[in-house]
């Protein structure tokens, strides 16, 4: 393999940025230092950032009855453009929940994945929750719930499930949205077809219901929770009321809930229809200051596209769309302008939320930062470089809910495992990506 170092550019390592060459050999970083270093190939990253590549541990991009839509091979494409070097694959559909489909799924993600992936289990409830001790022993230790359909797990496996993640050292995540609440508002509202129901009819009590419930559980169990997809300010002010109380419970948001409101619903239609549903300018606000004060600690995509015929028969009745978006190839980017840009994030507060939390609390080994030993996974961003979203180049359902926005931090360079992945912004990887067996780790609270 040839090496490859990364010459003047602005390293974020150690927690700073600095001026420092980074050497990377068979795959792994073996040098960092100011100026000096050569390699088989030399980028030149003069005055550009030279950043750990992002992680986005929650993206469903394999499922058996979807394929149509994507595989791991497209979607992984799609994650590289965006400077995504792992991710974690969640079921969408068919059940993550037994050794032939946990096999299948990894054996299917080495074939085709071009970056280096996790699998979550899921989705657990009454039919499977018994299998939790089992999966672990095979290296399966992150279990997605939903606490409301169409996979809703009951309260008495719930609480069973935290119990269970504190006996086995395993992770719970939550679809967090109270069935009660989300079932009484889609009856209310039979006759609605307009765009802003699909989204009233998820409040954002919903979410705030069900992480307090969880929330409870984890005391009582001294359970592992993690809140997928976080969507409202109340949902986080949650959060934070039970970390208070001892609770080991993290979360992440998504771009799509730091970007639009119900205002861009009425919009873009059926092209956001998603859940949870979107919430207030306000909420969107909070969701920014809890990234910034390091409350929320990640960001993920939730990418679950569809085809654009599957989302525009919700023009007419948006009850009837399919109810995702792609995200992989804009999650960074997205960050890095709203965030980063805009002064809204840190530069570490950045590298925090699209890298470095993930890999520590999914136990996500040598990812994460830029350090001697660590797999080759960076990426390289020229801060002048922009370019509009076009979901044609970016997908294979050839749409983005971002299509025609202005976003900087497009990676210049990627380099995945070692090997030139993204070059001046075009995809030349070759080489497939390693299966990451995860070992989530307690989440520490820093004063
Ligand atoms: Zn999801």
């Amino acid at each position: 393999m040839e090496s490859i170092v990364i010459k003047n550019g602005l390293t974020y390592t150690n927690g700073i940025l600095t001026e420092a060459d980074v050497l990377i050999e068979d795959g792994k970083i073996s040098k960092i230092s100011k100026g000096n270093l050569e390699g088989d190939l030399a980028i030149d990253a003069g005055g550009k950032l030279v950043l750990p590549g992002a992680i986005d541990v929650h993206a469903h991009t394999h499922d058996p009855d979807f394929l149509y839509r994507e595989d791991f091979e497209d979607a992984s494409r799609s994650a590289l453009l965006g400077g995504i070097t792992a991710y974690v694959e969640m079921p969408l559909v068919k059940d993550i929940d037994d050794i032939p489909s946990f096999e299948e799924r990894k054996s299917d993600g080495k074939k085709l994945s071009y970056v280096d992936f996790g699998i979550h289990g899921g989705f657990m409830r009454s039919k499977n929750y018994n299998r939790i001790r089992e999966l672990n022993e095979l290296g399966l230790k992150t279990f997605k719930v939903f606490t409301c359909r169409p996979f809703q797990a009951d309260d008495s496996i719930i609480i069973k499930l935290l119990a269970e993640s504190k006996n086995t050292g395993s992770l719970m995540l939550f679809h967090a949205e109270d069935e009660g609440i989300l079932s009484y508002f889609s009856d209310l509202f039979p006759e609605r077809t307009d765009q802003l129901s699909v989204h009233e009819a998820r409040p954002a009590e919903a979410e705030e219901l069900a992480i307090s419930k969880i929330g409870t559980y984890s005391i009582l169990t001294g359970g592992h929770a993690h809140i997928v997809h976080l969507s409202s300010g109340i949902g986080l002010e949650a959060i934070n009321r039970f970390k208070g109380l001892g609770a080991d419970i993290t979360s992440e948001t998504c771009p799509q809930y730091l970007v639009f409101s119900r205002k861009d619903a009425e919009r873009l239609g059926p092209y956001v229809k998603m859940a949870p549903s979107l919430k207030s300018e306000n909420d969107v606000e909070e969701l920014w200051n809890g990234l910034q004060s390091g409350k929320i600690e990640m960001i993920a995509t939730d990418h679950a596209p569809g085809t654009r015929e599957e989302k525009e028969i919700g023009f007419s009745d948006p009850w009837k769309a399919w109810g995702g978006i792609p995200g992989l190839a804009t999650m960074f980017p997205l960050i890095y302008t709203e965030g980063f840009e805009r002064g809204r994030l840190r530069i570490d507060t950045l590298v925090r939320v699209t890298s470095e939390n993930a890999a520590m609390r999914f136990g996500i080994k040598g990812k994460g930062s830029i350090s001697v030993g660590n797999s080759g996974d960076i990426i390289v961003i020229d801060r002048n470089y922009e370019r509009a979203v076009d979901g044609k180049e970016l997908y294979k359902v050839g749409w983005s809910a971002y299509d025609g926005m202005k976003l900087k931090g497009w990676p210049q360079y990627v380099l995945s495992d070692g090997e030139l992945a993204v070059d001046n912004w075009n995809f030349v990887k070759k080489g497939r990506g390693k299966f990451i067996e995860l070992n989530p780790s307690r989440y520490i609270q820093l004063k």
